[in-house]
């Protein structure tokens, strides 16, 4: 079992948990993927292969049960490419397109743990919620179960598209996906119980700082002074912003602008 500090733990390093990018990994077609499943998807053994999961996620230190809640019940094999499906539910990170990754679940489960950090409103849920880097949309429809209102944003057209694709059929009425630059946040969504980033940037932006509510949180991989990326994670006071600088993690860069 592997034990992982809690915030406000601190850390300088730790054991590479992230989300390696595989730029040049093979991308087959979305529609390949239902012309190889047999109807109904994998049906009812990829609840049990789920289930599976959580149960390692558990055995890793994840805890909070809305968490495990989630990612067992979030169909992560839809989100991949068919040649991918087998993998579905591994530990591993697994390549989108256009050379970004989804992270292993492992990595889903520990920052969006960390995101909740305990809070939650009469329901059991965090409030409003800011994604940066949608990606496939796995994410996405993961915080959808722990978080009242969920925006996203991709910056890569492809990606945006795609995701919108892979969560049409889940009918996820609170999220709501957004084509543009994440570093400037999304300010009409403001303020946020919570900011989670999927993608590494040099220092975390301003504007997330300011579209945050008191008492909220920002969970970002984030380049420290060394090169190497680490998970932080930033808490508002009335007074202050506290900060957190947890284990290694291994994201795609955060980038500005559009494309
Ligand atoms: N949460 C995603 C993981 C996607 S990988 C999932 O579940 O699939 C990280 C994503 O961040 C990439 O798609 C990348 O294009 C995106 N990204 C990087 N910089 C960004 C920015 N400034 N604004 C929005 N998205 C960004």
């Amino acid at each position: 079992m592997t034990r992982r500090p809690g915030f406000p733990a601190k850390l300088d390093s730790g054991p590479s948990r992230g989300a390696a990018p595989r730029p040049n990994a093979p991308q087959p077609s979305r529609s390949a993927l239902d012309r190889t499943l047999p109807p109904g998807g994998l049906g009812l053994d990829s609840q049990a292969v789920r289930t599976r999961m959580v149960e390692k996620l558990a055995a890793q230190g994840i805890s909070d049960a809305r968490v495990l809640g989630a990612m067992g019940a979030v169909e992560r094999h839809r989100f991949v490419d068919t040649a991918l499906i087998t993998q579905a539910y591994e530990d591993t990170s697994l390549p989108i397109g256009l050379g970004q990754t989804i992270s292993k679940p492992n990595v889903v489960a520990r920052m969006i743990e960390l995101l909740l950090g305990g809070r939650t409103d009469a329901q059991g849920r965090l409030g409003r919620v800011l994604e940066i880097g949608t990606g496939c949309g796995y994410q996405a429809a993961v915080l959808a179960r722990v978080a009242s209102e969920v925006y996203s944003i991709e910056r890569l057209r492809g990606l945006h598209d795609k995701a919108r694709e892979n969560l049409r059929t889940f009918r996820l009425a609170n999220v709501h996906l957004l084509f543009g630059d994440g570093m400037v946040g999304y300010a009409k969504g403001a303020p946020y119980a919570g900011i989670i980033a999927a993608a590494g940037g040099q220092s975390v932006p301003q504007a997330w700082i300011d579209q945050l509510a008191v008492g909220g949180r920002i969970v970002a991989p984030t380049v420290m002074a060394d090169g190497k990326q680490a998970l932080v994670v930033l808490e508002k006071t009335p007074h202050e912003m506290k900060q957190c600088v947890l284990e290694a993690v291994h994201f795609v860069p955060l980038k500005s602008g559009i494309a």
